[in-house]
């Protein structure tokens, strides 16, 4: 990276604008940084907040390589991006973080078990099959037995396109595509471990947080930070994450999701290589948050210090199940008044059954505390149409 790139005079394109990129878009407005949003809906949660707003859809080669003129590193805040486009952007000198070739390697779910495999990282047993008749097949020769879990290879996410089967009446409905099946591990508890790595092979990492989740909407429903978990089970899933970012090669962030199973073994879930969901509450329960840890990383600036300042909880704010159109909040004022609430409102206008409308995030130094508070406002907060 030229020196030109160091402080002064940033130019960051992000391929996505939903709310990790209106985030990051906050994050970088501390500095001298101008973002450059690629995104195919104009109303996006960071289109008014970011430097630029180009209009255009992420998955398509030509818009992200349209991009190229406007930025000198660019990121992702959703992995459905075009890789021919990433590597479009780098023959034009362009870095992008992550690569085309990590990307690759994550975006696919097959790809991503194989190199956990490869690299001896531990994770769940699974076969990569092409179809559910090849499942079923499987299945008659006793190389597949239940339970199990079927996860298309491409383009799931929050849950959609993990299919949980227990049963044997469940195999008239799996999922067609490519898919992975997997153990259906017995979780203990769920871990996020989000861990950055600059171009100088600087690498710090967030204590783990513990996701609790929502089964109906298949997504985290609340997280609580640091996750109440042994010592040496945290460090263990520190040194994890270190680990996978260093065998990847990444530079930027990387959220490492893992299980901790009825053995205490760790094992890798998924990893996501941009800001996540798991880490909001960095915003103002860390002395770094991981948007800015990821502009640090990105600009290979020195990584800032990930340490706890309180233990918190966030909770994310859901679309009300039943309620489809323009949002309107219940209750927001009355869980204003609470100390140690902080609440994030993405700005998407229309609500739908558990979309993610926003977040809060609750800081106390008595989590038992900052949960009850939790419990409180999901009572209250409403998201309806
Ligand atoms: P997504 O990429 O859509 O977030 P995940 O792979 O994270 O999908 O799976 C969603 C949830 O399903 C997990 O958080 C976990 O609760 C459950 N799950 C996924 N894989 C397994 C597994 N092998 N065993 C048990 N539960 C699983």
């Amino acid at each position: 990276m030229t020196e030109k790139n160091r402080f002064l005079n940033l130019r960051l394109g992000i391929l996505g604008g939903g709310q990790l990129g209106k985030m990051l878009c906050q994050a970088a407005s501390n500095w001298d940084i101008e973002t450059v949003v690629l995104d195919p809906l104009e109303d996006c949660p960071a289109s008014s907040l970011c430097s630029k707003y180009i209009k255009g859809n992420f998955r398509v080669f030509e818009d992200v390589a349209g991009i190229a003129g406007e930025a000198d590193i660019v990121t992702i805040e959703i992995e459905h991006v075009s890789t021919e486009g990433l590597r479009y952007l780098r023959e034009q000198g362009i870095e992008t973080r992550p690569s085309a070739e990590i990307l690759e390697k994550i975006k696919d779910k097959g790809h991503q078990k194989n190199f956990y495999k490869d690299n001896n990282l531990p994770t769940s047993e699974f076969i990569i099959c092409s179809s559910g008749d090849e499942i079923k097949e499987l299945i008659s020769k006793g190389d597949i037995k239940l339970p199990f879990v079927q996860k298309l290879c491409r383009d799931g996410y929050d849950g959609r396109g993990v299919y949980i089967v227990r049963e044997n009446k469940q195999l008239d409905n799996l999922l067609e595509g490519e898919s992975i099946v997997e153990e259906l591990v017995e979780i203990k508890k769920e871990l996020s471990v989000i861990v950055a790595q600059n171009g100088f092979n600087e690498v710090r990492c967030f204590k783990p947080v513990e996701m609790v989740f929502n089964y109906d909407a298949n997504l985290v429903d609340y997280l609580v930070s640091p996750a109440v978990i042994d010592q040496s089970i945290s460090d263990a899933a520190e040194e994890l994450a270190v680990n996978i970012i260093k065998k990847f090669g990444l530079y930027g962030i990387l959220a490492v999701e893992m299980f901790i199973d009825k053995n205490d073994n760790l094992l890798i879930n998924e990893v996501a290589p941009r800001p996540h969901n798991s880490g909001h509450q960095t915003i103002e329960s860390c002395d770094t948050s991981q948007y800015e840890q990821h502009l640090r990383a990105l600009f290979d600036l020195p990584l800032g210090n990930p340490e706890i300042k309180s233990p918190s909880v966030m909770l994310n704010i859901l679309g009300e199940p039943g309620y489809e159109g323009e949002a309107v909040y219940q209750g927001l004022e009355e869980c204003m008044k609470i100390d140690g609430v902080n609440i994030h409102i993405y700005g998407k206008k229309i609500t739908k059954p558990f979309r993610k409308m926003g977040h809060i995030t609750i800081v106390d130094n008595n989590i038992d505390k900052a949960l009850e508070k939790a419990e409180f406002i999901k009572e209250k907060l409403k998201v309806v149409a």
